[in-house]
């Protein structure tokens, strides 16, 4: 799905046509195609005469109008006539998301257009058109009201500024503006583009001409501000991201005053960050060559069902050789014998006598929609797999290429919402980094861009257009994207790049150990899903696995997982970690993780129901199986196990009579198992961290998931995209919790470890060290992040920074208190 389909959308109504087509290329000067936009204008053949037609705007509306809604604009006299009779005709849902609007239709399109990039509310983009004439009368001494005024037309922005003030994190720089023209519309533009990634309220000032302050929300309202060359400009924010805000911004700023800031990086625009480093180099498409599929029927059915059955062989053999010894290829094949796709199939060809091709498009188009309706982004990106095995059959059946680079040297690849095999397929040594115009961190393209170390953006459709660009670079841990980079701006990026190669720790130089400036050992273990996984944290140096998500392992499956198929997969990945120790987490089902085959009943809040250890207990078979198959595969190795969820003691002592089970029934056939193994629980619910204490009787150990443990403190769920802030493990209450569980750990002689993102955050993991944790297990690329974040620091710098984070009010603050640690001086 494209970034402008979650936008509003504008439609634009003039008499005039080339008026209309003129308005839209301004207001895409400022948000190119972030935000979609059709004209309806002129009359007659090709709209060639002046005039409006209600059919035309009623067909625009529909084309633009997603679930965000649309703004119409419209220019004079019977085009109003026109728009509304249009609303009469369309569906009347979507005429409920369509706003006609009195602003003026070229100054309303652009400043409405950039508040729908920057994710503006319907009310809040058609506000921004019918205010948008303020900035010019005030500016010709016409305004009737003063510019503070118009802060207030975004009222809610304004109120979360106020709201946060005493509580949040802070951050705020006074600088000049050097621009000959001031804080004109593109750099406006600019700023609010970016200002919107951040989880801050930003506000700007405008010191010299005491306008303002506003907030870097709309353009209206910073074009209020007045600001001329030489004007100083107060920047503000608050909130979790304050600092990051101010700075990258300030960053934007002064790219526009090179005279005040010779040093200030170079402009980019930011896509969202996939697999870390950066690149450089001439631009290529990554081309797909799709033959078309015929609507045709078929005469024998019983043929056309044998043909697909033939191709879907041929497209397993085909990805099969591109996916080879990827964690992937499995939830590939399980797709290419899929009922869902195959039977629905056939079911067509026979029924409606389509041809092969035709029917199972249909089929792969029916399975992608339920892909992209799921709420979980990690399942929602599963999508792209099922176009890709739809891509292999097609080429089975229809014959065509996989997609193919140019010939020519190295280059940075553009592609369209990568596939997992075209992932797999790019040759390193010709790609220096990849742009994905769609995508993102979560698919499977970009777990295979991380592993092979490809720098790689995603979701930047808005950024690269569909052609052109002849050179461009890339940062893929921060998502900055330049396109056909002046020289200066080369001149960063390639300092970048140096910076990373001289900071990049050569393969075995890490022992999963890195010593505090007080000699204190912090243990870095790695979190892994499948064997690919694990290979790469061994080399990444990681001192064990300290969490493995066996749930991972079965996600794509509609079949349940035999015994002997579990304990092959499981001894694949502890042979990876042959000598080092190894956490093994019975599975981790229910809430946002469910599994096809367990076949769950539909819950209400699933986050709160039958999910972890909950579903094991409910199923003693499925655990018991799965208990047996990680003692058969842990023979020789030194594992341990892990309870997900637990919430009571009850619960631990129901899975090591399991384990006991499990162990009673492999000695009585004689099979050759790992025994006895510690089992320790995860602390990821409220009352599980408040019990710790009487749980350690029953518990080894304690590995804190800061994930659930911050979703459960917090109620607030984990990747609801409008709690993100709230979900933050940084909060106080969540730190509280964590040292009440390390303290018990630490008087119950139990080791403590923190395994949720919160360990691989460089802006959490100094504060957990703080606390006492000494055990940090993490995605393994975020091994190097962690290391910086706390070189130099001592045991004591990092408790007082902790001691000082469990005294604020909310996470921010925790952050911000961290982040004033760091800052020299
Ligand atoms: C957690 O909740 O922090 C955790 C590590 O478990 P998961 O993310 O797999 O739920
Ligand atoms: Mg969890």
């Amino acid at each position: 799905m494209s970034g402008a389909a979650g936008r509003v959308g504008l439609v634009l109504v003039s008499h005039s046509r080339v008026l209309a087509e003129a308005t839209e290329a301004l207001a895409r000067q400022m948000t190119g195609e972030a935000v979609a936009i059709a004209c309806a204008a002129g009359a007659g053949d090709g709209g060639t005469e002046l005039g409006t037609d209600a059919t035309a705007i009623a067909a625009a509306i529909e084309r633009v109008c997603g679930p965000a809604g649309a703004v119409v604009l419209m220019d004079i006299g019977g085009a109003i006539l026109s728009a509304e009779t249009a609303l009469e005709l369309i569906d009347p849902a979507i005429a409920a998301r369509t706003r006609l609007t009195g602003g003026p239709i070229v100054e309303g399109a652009v400043a409405a257009a950039v508040r729908a990039a920057a994710g503006g509310t319907l009310d809040q983009v058609a506000a921004e058109a019918r205010q948008a004439l303020v900035p010019k009368a005030e500016q010709l001494g016409e305004a009737e009201r003063p510019a503070a005024a118009v802060a207030a037309t975004d009222a809610a922005a304004a109120v979360a500024v106020a709201a946060t003030d005493a509580a949040a994190a802070v951050a705020a720089v006074e600088l000049a503006i050097a621009d000959p023209g001031g804080l004109h519309a593109r750099p406006a533009a600019r700023l609010i583009t970016r200002a919107v990634a951040f989880d801050a309220a930003i506000t700007l000032e405008n010191v010299t001409a005491a306008r303002g302050p506003v907030p870097a929300s709309s353009l209206i309202a910073l074009a209020s501000l007045g600001a001329r060359r030489g004007d100083v400009l107060r920047l503000r924010a608050t909130g979790r991201q304050a600092v990051e805000a101010v700075d990258a911004l300030a960053a934007l700023l002064q790219r526009d005053a090179p005279a005040a800031a010779p040093a200030a990086p170079p402009a980019s625009c930011h896509a969202i960050p996939v697999a870390p480093g950066v690149a450089l180099g001439p631009m290529v498409r990554l081309v797909r060559s799709m033959p078309e599929v015929p609507e045709t029927t078929v005469d024998d059915p019983a043929a056309e069902a044998e043909r697909l059955r033939r191709a879907l062989v041929l497209a397993a053999q085909d990805l099969g050789s591109a996916l080879r010894g990827t964690d992937i290829l499995d939830a590939h094949q399980a797709l290419l014998c899929d009922p869902a796709l195959v039977d629905e199939a056939i079911a067509r060809i026979e029924r409606e006598r389509c041809n092969a091709a035709w029917a199972f498009r249909q089929a792969i188009h029916a399975a992608a929609a339920i892909y992209r309706r799921l709420d979980d982004p990690y399942l929602r990106a599963r999508e792209a797999d099922v176009h890709d095995v739809g891509d292999a059959v097609m080429r089975a059946l229809l014959g065509g290429a996989a997609a193919v680079l140019p010939d020519g040297p190295p280059a940075v690849v553009v592609a369209e919402d990568l596939t997992p095999s075209e992932a797999a397929r790019l040759d390193t040594r010709r790609v220096l980094g990849v742009i994905d115009r769609r995508g993102g961190p979560t698919s499977h393209a970009a777990i295979l861009l991380r592993s092979a170390g490809i720098p790689a953006v995603a979701g930047a459709a808005a950024l690269v257009p569909d052609a052109g660009g002849a050179r461009a670079g890339l940062d893929g841990a921060t998502g900055e994207v330049w396109l056909d980079p002046d020289p200066e701006t080369t001149i960063e990026i390639e300092r970048r790049q140096a910076a990373l190669r001289a900071s990049r720790r050569p393969p075995g130089a890490r022992d999963g150990r890195l010593r505090l400036a007080c000699g204190r050992e912090v243990e870095l273990w790695a979190n892994v899903a499948g064997p690919s996984d694990a290979r790469a944290a061994r080399e990444a140096g990681a001192l064990g696995i300290g969490l493995l998500r066996t749930e991972m392992l079965f996600l794509d499956r509609v079949d349940e997982p035999g015994e002997d198929e579990q304990a092959e997969l499981l001894a694949e990945i502890f042979a990876a970690f042959a000598g080092a120790p190894i956490v093994v987490r019975t599975l981790d089902a229910g809430g946002d993780k469910a599994l096809p085959y367990l076949e769950l009943d539909a819950e209400t809040n699933p986050s709160l129901g039958v999910r972890g250890v909950r579903l094991s207990l409910a199923r003693p078979a499925l655990l018991e199986a799965q208990l047996r198959a990680i003692l058969v595969a842990g023979r020789g190795h030194d594992i341990r196990v892990l309870v997900p969820m637990v919430s009571t003691a009850a619960e631990v002592s129901a899975v090591r009579a399991a384990l006991e089970r499990a162990h009673a029934t492999l000695a009585a056939t004689g099979a050759a198992h790992r025994w006895p193994v510690a089992t320790g629980i995860m602390v990821e619910v409220p009352s599980a961290a408040l019990m710790a204490e009487r749980l350690a009787r029953q518990a080894d150990f304690f590995s804190i998931g800061t994930n659930d443990l911050t979703q459960h403190t917090l109620a607030a769920e984990r990747g609801h995209p409008r709690l993100h802030a709230l979900a933050d493990p940084a909060h106080p209450a969540v730190l509280r919790l964590v040292r009440g569980v390390v303290e018990a750990g630490h008087a119950a002689k139990r080791p403590v470890s923190v395994c949720g993102e919160a360990a691989g955050d460089p802006g959490v993991a100094p504060l957990l060290v703080g606390l006492g944790i000494t055990r940090l297990s993490m995605c393994a690329s975020a091994f190097d992040a962690v290391e910086d974040a706390l070189a130099g620091a001592s045991f004591a710098d990092l408790a007082a920074v902790a001691e000082e984070a469990l005294a604020v009010d909310d996470a921010a603050a925790a952050r911000a208190a961290r982040a004033a640690a760091r800052r020299p001086g």
